[in-house]
């Protein structure tokens, strides 16, 4: 291509018509037969090579002309007046009108607001050998403007220097640019270029926002570092070339993501920006010549990621994250301190190797299948920290949400060694009897269970050990002084079992301790001789001391139960029986005691109904004058008969009646009855018989003794006189609160009142003395005795000493001899009564022997 002149149709090598027919005429020339043949030769083969050259020059105009349509912008070929001398498809195209109405028009006619000179400069930068490049605006045939940017270059043809111009349309560019302008302001994130010299260049809407900066000021203004503090995220001061651009800058390589805070001590705020720099270089270049920053404000993130943690810690719960892969384990702040502030683990490895060597093995099950069957876990761990303390936590756990692949795992971390402790307290106090501190009864009854089922155990053994007489002291001293006896019991009992077994409050007065029945079934005999000795020595209350004493029931396995609550049972059986008995003592179960008990309870049922059914009537034992043997009184003796059980005698039922306090009726119809029959022997003119009554401790403890007896002695218009009641000392030791006063009222009235089978019992003889009492009863358990047996002389010498001192009168019991009637006489007892005279007689029959007597004159 050498001359890109002339339109397209004429072709490079024909500037006119003349050349077209030139091998024509040298056809022609060469067709005259006056040539000489050697010139005619050389025509034709001139006029061959000419249409070689011909058809060589359309081929390379053709290649031109595809290679300039090809062009995809428009291309325009100018003479140096500016006219244009040729056009490619793409120009037509872009300004829209055909070739022919461009080509040979001066280039105005695609810009029409060039100014004259306009080709001044181009020829200047042409001929220094450049590029030309300009942007301005370009006209399409219907009028209508597009921006483009125009490179020309001049190229020569045939001496003839021309331009070469290409005009890229920027339309779109421009667009772009608006659009990208569009995009920088409405982005919410900031966009800031800096310099090499930290120069301040650029900053998007957001990113002056973010910065505080007013839109509109000077960004030279705002680059007064001095304003600014960097923050790193622990919260301490960040040098300036840490800084993400500083950094970007500096290492030539994108800083991603990165958190820092930004405090401005003017305006006393501080910002936490997320901030990704990215060095530029300029082109060709190799170092970096300025640097983007983009950055969001994240401050409320922070500040809630912050409360996040605030929160975390508050609830002792972090959260932590495993990824699977590499077994690294991410823990939050909080994760990371209840593992241990100073080396939290960094690998589930690692934390699995602080854990306890059970809690190593339940976590790697736990994890084995959450990632291998996406299966959840919770487990409560115990481990201890790398700078040493335990720790106790609970891990919840399992694949993170829409992870198919299980790569990641995570949950929460609780501390709860708080909790534990908690709950070991609760433990212990739902385990406790609060009053004592001793276990309770829960907690004595698992541990019965616990060391009946050991089958290292020889043998187990439980004492029931009940307090005699705390009811006394719980009604006369009031609860505060029953709680203290209750401590001060425990503490005895405690000291006396130490560690030979486990002991609890069991209920009200009642203890059991548990312990091994030894070797030699002698142990637990042991144990309770030692908490007997425990008893031995008063309690003292305010200036008082109290004897309180204990009884105690012992039972073994396996022989005497196999299972607790059998166990306890027959403890309680045990004690039970020993109290009735013995008190102060010790009883060993056995099955007679069982059967026993059986037995009262049969007798006990019966009893209930045996008033409905008048199953009960009274005997009258005469009392005697011992000289001249005349009937002076009469003890009334209930009698039983069941038909089931037959025949049955008071020592059989009254315990039994007065352990259910049924005896408060059968003492109430027994008087009643007895009053009746007084009345009635008075009626039939026998005269008025002093009738005398055993009442029972329970009867002073129920309703008003004193009025009942009132109403009964009304109902048959007896005189108090008519009436003894015979009590046992049990009415003083049970010491019922208003005793002394049920006892003047009575005494008021005229009814006699005694102490029965005296000698006997426990009371003292101070007793005596505040007491508004007759007489006493002396037991017939010393008048057996005597006169041979001294011991028994010596009770009934010091009974009869009493009586006599006291002013009291004396009757003695259960003589059955002469030698006994003659001895007491002769100890000064005036009445006595027994089989010598009579026993318990039928109303009738006593009525006969009162007669006859008083026919024999007595
Ligand atoms: P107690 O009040 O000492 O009654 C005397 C007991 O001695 C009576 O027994 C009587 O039968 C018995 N006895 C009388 N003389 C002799 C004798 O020479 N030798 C012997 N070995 N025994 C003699 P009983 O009737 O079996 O009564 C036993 C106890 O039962 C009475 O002893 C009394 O404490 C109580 N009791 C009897 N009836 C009643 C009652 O109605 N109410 C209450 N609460 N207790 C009663
Ligand atoms: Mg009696
Ligand atoms: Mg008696």
């Amino acid at each position: 291509m050498s001359r890109p002149t002339g339109s397209a149709d004429a072709g490079l090598l024909e500037p006119g018509a003349d050349a077209a027919s030139l091998p024509d005429a040298l056809q022609r020339a060469a067709d005259d037969p006056d040539l000489p043949g050697d010139l005619r030769a050389l025509l034709l083969r001139s006029r061959e090579a000419l249409f070689a050259l011909r058809t060589e020059a359309d081929a390379a105009h053709l290649r031109y002309q595809a290679l300039f349509d090809a062009v995809p912008d428009p291309v325009s070929i100018l003479d140096t007046d500016g006219i244009v001398l040729d056009l490619n498809h793409a120009g037509a195209r872009a300004y829209g009108r055909p070739r022919e109405d461009i080509v040979g028009q001066p280039i105005e006619v695609l810009n029409p607001d060039l100014p004259r000179d306009h080709l001044v400069p181009v020829w200047d930068a042409v001929h220094r050998g450049r590029t030309y490049v300009i942007e301005v605006t370009n006209m399409r045939g219907d009028g209508s403007r597009f921006p483009v940017e125009v490179h020309t270059a001049g190229f020569e043809h045939e001496g003839r220097p021309c331009l070469v111009a290409v005009a890229r349309d920027l339309s779109e560019r421009r667009e772009a640019e608006v659009r990208y302008r569009e995009l920088m302001d409405v982005m919410d994130r900031g966009i800031a270029i800096h310099d090499v010299d930290g120069r301040f260049v650029y900053g998007n809407p957001a990113a002056l926002r973010l910065l505080g900066i007013r839109q509109g000021t000077s960004l030279g203004d705002t680059s007064n570092l001095g304003d600014w503090v960097a923050i790193a995220p622990d919260g301490e001061e960040m040098p300036w070339d840490a800084l993400p651009p500083v950094r970007a800058l500096r290492e030539g390589r994108i800083v991603e993501s990165t958190l820092v805070g930004l405090y401005h001590r003017m305006r006393r705020e501080l910002y936490w920006l997320m901030v990704t720099a990215v060095p530029q270089y300029p082109p060709g270049g190799d170092r970096p010549h300025q640097v983007l920053s983009l950055f969001s404000d994240v401050s409320a993130l922070k500040r809630d990621s912050a409360m996040f943690d605030r929160v975390q810690a508050l609830a002792h719960i972090g959260g932590w994250e495993l990824d699977c892969g590499t077994d690294r384990l991410y823990l939050t702040a909080e994760a990371a301190h209840i593992l241990g502030p100073a080396g939290a683990p960094q690998t589930m490895e690692a934390l699995i190797e602080l854990l306890l060597p059970l809690d190593r093995g339940r976590l790697r099950e736990a994890l084995g299948a959450a990632m291998l069957e996406a299966r959840g876990f919770d487990l409560e761990l115990q481990g201890t920290r790398e700078t040493g303390g335990d720790f106790w936590v609970r891990a919840i756990g399992g694949p993170r949400q829409g992870d198919p692949a299980i790569s990641r795992l995570n949950g929460t971390l609780q501390d709860i060694a708080r909790d534990k402790h908690d709950e070991a307290i609760l433990r212990a106090q739902a385990r406790t009897d609060p009053l004592t501190g001793l276990l309770n009864r829960d907690a004595i009854l698992e541990e019965l269970d616990a060391r009946m089922r050991d089958p290292a155990r020889a043998g187990v053994a439980v004492l029931y050990i009940d307090l005699d007489r705390f009811k006394f002291v719980n009604d006369a001293l009031g609860h505060a002084a029953g709680d203290e006896l209750l401590i001060a019991a425990a503490h005895r009992i405690r000291m006396a079992v130490g560690c030979a077994g486990s002991i609890a409050r069991f209920g009200g007065d009642e203890f059991l301790v548990v312990c091994d029945a030894g070797v030699r079934a002698s142990h637990a005999e042991k144990v309770a001789n030692t908490i007997l000795d425990a008893f031995g020595d008063g309690f003292r209350f305010d200036a008082e001391e109290f004897s309180i004493t204990a009884s105690i029931g012992i039972a073994r396995a396996p022989d005497d139960g196999d299972r607790p609550q059998t166990l306890i049972q027959n403890a309680d059986a045990a004690m039970y029986e020993s109290k009735r008995r013995i008190r102060n003592g010790w009883l060993l179960f056995t099955p007679e005691l069982a059967q026993s008990q059986q037995d009262r309870l049969r007798v006990e049922t019966h009893l209930r109904r045996a008033i409905d059914n008048a199953e009960f009537h009274l005997v009258y034992q005469p009392q005697v004058d011992l000289r001249s043997r005349r009937v002076i009184a009469a003890e009334a003796l209930i009698r039983w008969h069941n038909r089931q059980l037959g025949e049955m005698r008071p020592d059989h039922f009254i315990d039994h009646a007065e352990s259910t306090g049924d005896i408060v009726r059968i003492g109430a119809w027994v008087l009643r009855e007895a009053c009746r029959q007084a009345a009635a022997w008075r009626d039939e003119g026998l005269g008025l018989v002093r009738v005398a009554v055993n009442v029972s401790y329970r009867q002073f403890l129920g309703d008003d003794l004193a009025a009942h007896v009132r109403g009964v002695l009304a109902e048959f218009a007896l005189p108090g006189s008519a009436l003894e009641l015979e009590f046992t000392e049990r009415v003083l030791i049970e010491d019922a609160p208003d005793t002394l006063r049920t006892f003047a009222a009575l005494r008021d009235m005229g009814v006699q009142l005694s102490i029965d089978d005296f000698g006997e019992g426990y009371s003292g003889l101070n007793y005596l003395r505040r007491l508004p009492i007759h007489g006493l009863k002396l037991s017939q358990l010393f008048v057996g005795g005597v006169p041979d047996d001294r011991s028994d002389v010596a009770v009934c010498q010091a009974v009869a000493g009493i009586a006599r001192s006291l002013g009291l009168g004396l009757v003695a019991e259960g003589i059955e001899s002469e030698a006994q009637r003659r001895f007491l006489i002769d100890l000064g007892v005036p009445v006595g009564q027994g089989f010598l005279f009579a026993p318990g007689l039928a109303p009738d029959d006593f009525a006969r022997r009162l007669r006859e007597g008083r026919d024999q004159g007595l």
